[in-house]
């Protein structure tokens, strides 16, 4: 299974937008162009969003062909929360569910409902430890960001399973008990929202399975599913938690886990932002910082075809219009599954080594500092990194030299003309 982000260089104007942007400062420009550091890139797809040429798409992929989709007995869909807000407000859910059949698909397992169960773990969680706050780990790409450079607060992240992987698990379990089918004959697709799913079921922080085989850009089958929609047809439906749909939007997972001492935050940049207060200690009166990535949550994913405000409002409507409904016996199960650890999960060992390495990170930031004052810090981007104490990592890293600073070169110039 792979998709990624796919790069254009004809259509890079060398504007610099994307390396400016770039949370983790992973982008670098080289010979006029931009340039991915696939190690330091979190898969956030802020990139797809600002840059103004389309130099960067999600890779396309030919779904049915690529993921073998004909090769499994039953294939489930795993609906994302935000799904049902990339259709005009009051579209039929049942309708939405069946469109996703037509596309070849056998289920339709509605994430809402492992959102909700997650929700709930979440919350147990925060009573039974100290830590505070904790930080939220739903969004991939900001563990990611947490581990590459807040290393220190990954004591802080709540090691509960995302609702995609407590809802393949389940959807998976259920259809092998009814259908009496294998592990291997079951092919579980995620319809994503952003391009850092991918990365969650690829390389999972946590010694977890993530139980799902495929993940599929929503936008690569918007199309499809619209054109299926309109058709009508209703058949199946299987209603969605309203509690659990919550989580589509920034705040939602909060509100569904019942908390009432939480800050949730959106966007890259506002996250940087509450993570240094995090970092610097001024937020232990606060119980949960609830992370997403993307502008608004996961309703503005750049795999997302409708603005994400839209989105959020469709949401609400669903939210205030929708018969409120359980259906699925595991939120009654849902005191042994937290006791018998189903939703906790451990980073794995190497994920850790942040932890174990603070001395040596100390060292090296020292280090940096000492080459980042012999630049002159105008962060003018001409070097081809972002930041002047970027240009000061990489010559740390032996991936640059100060000569590659256009002002001190500039400025050695003048002296020497003197
Ligand atoms: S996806 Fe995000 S982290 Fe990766 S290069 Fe683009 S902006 Fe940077
Ligand atoms: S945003 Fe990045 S990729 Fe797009 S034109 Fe500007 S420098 Fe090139
Ligand atoms: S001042 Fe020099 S090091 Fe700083 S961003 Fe500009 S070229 Fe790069």
């Amino acid at each position: 299974m792979n998709f990624s982000i796919m790069f254009d260089k004809d259509k890079c104007k060398c504007c610099t937008n994307c390396i400016k942007r770039c949370p983790t400062q992973a982008i670098r420009l080289v010979d006029g162009k931009a340039f991915i550091n696939n190690d330091k890139c979190i898969h956030c797809g802020e990139c797809i969003k600002v840059c103004p040429y389309n130099a960067y798409t999600p890779e396309p992929i030919e779904w049915y062909e690529e993921m073998h989709f004909s090769s499994y007995k039953h294939k489930i869909a795993i609906s994302s929360t935000p799904l049902y807000g990339q259709f005009p407000k009051g579209t039929d859910i049942c309708k939405v569910q069946n469109s996703i059949l037509k596309l070849g698909f056998d289920s339709v397992y509605d994430a809402s409902w492992a959102a909700e169960m997650v929700g709930m773990a979440i919350k147990r969680k925060i009573n039974e430890e100290k830590i505070r706050p904790f930080i939220s780990t739903n969004c991939p790409a900001v563990v990611r960001l947490i581990k590459n450079r807040y290393p220190s607060l990954m004591d802080h992240l709540i090691l509960i399973k995302e609702p995609m992987v407590i809802a393949a698990m389940l959807a998976r379990e259920k259809a092998k008990k009814k259908l009496d089918l294998k592990d291997d004959e079951i092919g579980v697709f995620y319809l994503s929202p952003c391009p850092a799913k991918l990365l969650a079921v690829t390389d999972p922080v946590g010694d977890y399975k993530p139980y799902v085989d495929w993940v599929i850009p929503l936008n690569t089958i918007y199309g499809e599913l619209y054109r299926e929609l309109v058709k009508g047809d209703n058949g199946l439906c299987s209603h969605p938690s309203l509690n659990g749909t919550k989580w589509a939007v920034s705040g939602g997972q909060s509100e569904s886990a019942g908390l009432t001492n939480y800050i949730a935050v959106n966007g890259m940049e506002n996250i940087i932002q509450i993570l240094d207060e995090v970092e610097n200690g001024n937020l232990t009166n606060v119980d949960y910082v609830e992370t997403l990535a993307c502008v608004q949550g996961c309703v503005g994913g750049t795999f997302n075809v409708i603005n994400p405000f839209i989105a959020q409002s469709n949401i609400n409507y669903i939210l205030g219009n929708t018969k409120d409904e359980s259906i699925i016996e595991e939120l009654d199960e849902f005191d042994e599954m937290y006791e018998s650890g189903v939703f906790k999960f451990s980073l794995k060992p190497e994920e850790n080594q942040g932890k174990f390495n603070m001395k040596e990170a100390i060292i090296k930031r020292e280090k940096i500092k000492e080459i980042y004052d012999k630049l002159p810090g105008l962060d003018c981007g001409s070097c081809g990194a972002p930041t002047c104490y970027a240009h000061a990592e990489d010559i740390y890293n032996n991936e640059s030299t100060l000569y590659n600073c256009v002002v001190l070169r500039a400025n050695k110039i003048t002296e020497e003309g003197r």
